[in-house]
């Protein structure tokens, strides 16, 4: 199997010709008064059907995406998105929704986010579920003021002004504990679970909160995690499920059952919607009795078959954002629950275990893998080995891109040096997993010069971050002043004669 890539070898946009001038009436709308109208006609490229197929199917090339190759990005599940679920977001009642439109306008609309929410209140073990933020970084810091308002009705804020976290958290969960008002502390891990002994000598009438995921960022399921929970409870604290990557326990447990009182969870991976490159997102929350009454308003409520956004609830932290949800990435979230039912969702849990110790334990032969051998959904592996060869973890996955699958997440959780972390969801089969486990070992056993080199095969090489950063060239006038585009003739303009 290969999963090579189309190299960008044609002319570029901005080289196309652009057309002769037109003279002589333009065409307009009816109704478009005389002098709003052009003099002369729009100077579009003039390009083939063929030239424009090209163009746009190559630029698609140029890009990684999951329905080319595996994307095994540990933490960010990459899965398979549905085209059924595309098809019904797509569909008019669904894509020309206006958030502001009439309550008794949209009440199928409103039945689906109450369905989701439903739904994904059976698969926390949580009462209440908020579709309201944007992305999971989002549901955190709603849920971190959902704690501070919480210990403020009780008198406490002035003293609960620390959030524990462990080493292997998201670098998103210090961010949001910080941005709401809370000093972060981290706790040391024990081969890749949290200490607990160190847990308990941290915890003191201070602790706010503990945020954790489970299974951790090293794939690990916490095996302490009732004896975690009742540790931050008997402090007075409340803890914080990280449940972007649901993936492991879909169906089989919760966190409402490991103890925890509030979670977020990322529609975009866990629940097939599409994600990436900043695109949209969906961090659903979901409380426990004691925070529900802080969730953000409006809340969703059904009145016998009807269906209304409710404001008056006094406790909540307020509106966090404009509109509610993300309706494309709810209805396609909910498609997918729907699809699998509950058996389904087991299913996926179980099958998303099994690719990833399949796959760890065949790339554990070629190199190392840091604490017990038996993970979740994503395993951990070192590139230590690679600094005898005066080579580093990026450069493998430099490397890996030459074979036309995306890097795995590198350099996080930091607790191991080099560190990979690979995630191959359900949704990849057997032939899939073991095409990624021959790519990966045809790139580790490529030569130092390669490796160091490597991507030989995309439409950009390694690139230097810094200059990137530093020099911003965000259009065809940037390249050209450098020199990077041949001088040819003036690219499309709008017709004003300026370009
Ligand atoms: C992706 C992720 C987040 C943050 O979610 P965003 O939607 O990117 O803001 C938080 N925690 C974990 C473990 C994640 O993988």
């Amino acid at each position: 199997m290969t999963f090579r890539q189309a190299r960008w070898d044609e002319p570029l946009l901005w080289e196309l010709r652009p057309p002769p001038e037109e003279t002589g009436a333009v065409p307009a709308l009816p109704g478009i008064p005389e002098r709003m109208r052009r003099r002369r006609a729009a100077r579009w490229p003039e390009l083939t059907e063929l030239e424009v197929v090209r163009h746009y199917t190559r630029l698609s090339q140029m890009n990684f995406g999951i329905d080319t190759s595996p994307y095994p990005l540990g933490s960010c599940t990459m899965k398979y998105n549905p085209k059924v679920s595309e098809q019904l977001a797509r569909r008019p009642g669904a894509a020309q929704l206006h958030p502001a439109q009439p309550e008794s306008t949209v009440q199928g609309a409103l039945e689906i986010l109450w369905r989701l929410e439903r739904a994904l209140g059976r698969i926390t073990g949580f009462p209440e579920v908020s579709l309201q933020p944007a992305a999971g970084a989002h549901g955190e810091y709603a849920a971190m003021l959902m704690i501070r308002a919480y210990f403020r009705d009780r008198g406490e804020l002035e003293r609960r002004t620390e959030v524990l976290l462990p080493d292997t958290a998201h670098g998103t969960n210090p961010a949001s504990a910080t941005m709401a008002g809370f000093t972060t502390r981290e706790i040391p891990s024990k081969d890749g679970c949290v200490d607990l002994a160190a847990l308990r000598a941290a915890v003191s009438d201070r602790t706010a909160a503990f945020m954790l995921t489970n299974p951790n960022t090293a794939g690990l399921f916490e095996p302490e995690i009732v004896e975690i929970a009742a540790t931050v409870h008997d402090a007075g604290g409340l803890l914080y499920y990280d449940g972007a990557n649901l993936n492991a326990i879909l169906g089989i447990t919760h966190p409402g059952r490991m103890g925890f009182d509030v979670a977020h969870l990322n529609l975009h991976k866990t629940f097939a919607t599409p994600h990436g490159g900043g695109g949209p997102g969906a961090g659903v929350l979901a409380a426990g009795e004691r925070l529900a009454p802080y969730l953000p308003v409006p809340r969703l409520v059904k009145e016998g078959r009807t269906f209304r956004w409710e404001y008056d609830r006094p406790r909540s932290i307020g509106k966090i954002k404009a509109a509610y949800g993300s309706f494309g990435l709810d209805l396609r979230a909910l498609v997918f629950i729907l699809l699998h039912g509950e058996e389904g969702l087991k299913h996926v849990a179980r099958r998303s275990v099994l690719n990833s110790n399949y796959v760890g334990k065949r790339l554990g032969e070629l190199l190392p893998r840091p604490f017990r051998p038996l993970v979740k959904h994503e395993f951990l592996l070192s590139g230590a080995p690679l600094k005898a060869r005066g080579l580093r973890t990026l450069d493998l996955a430099k490397r890996l891109l030459d074979e036309g699958v995306h890097a795995p997440t590198i350099y996080f959780p930091s607790l191991v040096e080099e560190s990979l972390m690979i995630e191959l969801p359900e949704s990849e089969s057997r032939r899939e997993l073991d095409g990624f486990v021959a790519a990966f070992s045809r790139a580790l056993g490529d030569s130092d010069a390669n490796l160091r080199s490597a991507p030989h095969a995309l439409a950009v090489g390694r690139v230097d971050e810094v200059a990137a950063a530093r020099h911003l060239l965000l259009s065809w006038k940037d390249l050209r002043a450098r020199g990077e585009v041949p001088a040819g003739p003036a690219p499309p303009s709008d017709g004003s004669g300026k370009a």
